[in-house]
């Protein structure tokens, strides 16, 4: 039978080009978990994907009664669940005030970690019923949380101190809007949602390894043309893609991102887990490292559990 793929944000850039990827192959059926119906149903038109290849179905990450809805959703079409790519972010570096999401989540860490980890958590019963030879769980990281980079040491940087502004709610009334209990920071808060997505890939390997899902994360390289950057002062919009082109040489195309992340899906060679993947210039993939926060255990299980009491379930 076919594998069957939720893609959360395949709405446009990154998670649109995987599932294009994927759907092309004839041996994936994609749910596109999306927040904009029609945005996703004219998407996937726009580029030629066959209907009998995907499914749009709605989620809101940036609500918790949104994402346990979509899970109801998607157990009532009782598809089978072999592999789910957590992809959907808001990237918000020219806010000068914080927004939140319908629980009162400071929206980037709100979006990007908490919705995402509700999602997969609620989720890991479903994979349980998979038979399929490759179960992968995948959270798409970035190099901008990984201050052992270049792009990573760029101001201001991620930094989850002792989660004190996440453990107090992140909601910007009681406590901080941001998970280091400091000032608002939009830029910041997206680096310190992406250090948050690998730490919870790792603390997945971590806990559900012996469930033989193969939990990942990756950095896909730049995609400096998405809609990631919708929200950025118009000159940045205009020269990050010839500085990433020529300067940095990290530019990748979103179709070349999209195929990376399909690999990351169903390559059988990319299956181990707990690994956060890169690719090389000649486009090989290669394990990378994390940074010392981003792979610090102890932060992980920590976040985890602050985690777990924001989203309900402990
Ligand atoms: P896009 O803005 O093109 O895609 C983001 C997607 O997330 C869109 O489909 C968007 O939906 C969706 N989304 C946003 N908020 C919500 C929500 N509340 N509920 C459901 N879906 C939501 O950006 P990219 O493709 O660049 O980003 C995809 C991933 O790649 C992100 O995790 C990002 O951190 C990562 N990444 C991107 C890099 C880059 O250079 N662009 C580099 C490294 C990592 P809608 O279409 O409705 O807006």
């Amino acid at each position: 039978r076919k594998g069957c793929v939720i893609i959360t944000g395949a709405s446009s850039g990154l998670g649109l080009a995987a599932a294009k990827s994927l759907a092309e192959t004839g041996k994936w059926h994609v749910i596109m978990a999306c927040r904009n119906f029609l945005k996703a149903e004219q998407a996937a038109k726009s580029l030629g994907m066959a209907k009998e290849n995907y499914t749009v179905m709605h989620l809101d990450l940036a609500s918790l009664d949104s994402v346990r809805q979509f899970v109801e959703t998607f157990r009532r079409s009782e598809m089978p669940l072999d592999s789910l790519v957590c992809n959907a972010a808001v990237y918000l570096p020219t806010a000068k005030e914080p927004t939140f999401t319908a629980e009162g989540f400071e929206l980037s860490v709100g979006t990007n970690h908490l919705g995402h980890f509700l999602l997969a958590r609620l989720l890991l019963d479903d994979f349980k019923k998979s038979d399929f030879p490759l179960k992968r769980l995948i959270i798409v990281g970035s190099i901008t949380g990984n201050t052992n980079t270049l792009a990573g040491n760029v101001p201001p940087k991620a930094n989850l101190g002792d989660l004190r502004g996440l453990a107090g709610g992140l909601n910007g009334v009681g406590s901080s809007s941001m998970i280091d209990g400091g000032e608002f920071d939009g830029a910041k808060a997206y680096k310190d949602s992406k250090v948050c997505n690998m730490l919870t890939m790792q603390e997945f390997h971590r806990r559900y390894e012996e469930t033989g899902i193969s939990f990942a994360s990756l950095y896909p390289g730049c995609i400096a043309e998405t809609g990631l950057f919708r929200n950025h002062i118009p000159l940045f919009r205009i020269l990050f893609p010839p500085f990433q082109k020529y300067i940095t040489k990290g530019y990748v195309s979103e179709k070349e991102a999209g195929d990376r992340l399909a690999q990351v899906v169903s390559d059988p060679s990319l299956s181990k887990s707990g690994v956060y993947w890169s690719w090389n210039s000649t486009s090989a993939s290669f394990e990378n490292q994390l940074s010392k926060e981003a792979s610090d255990a102890e932060k992980a299980r920590k976040l985890w559990e602050v985690s777990e009491k924001l989203v309900g379930l402990a």
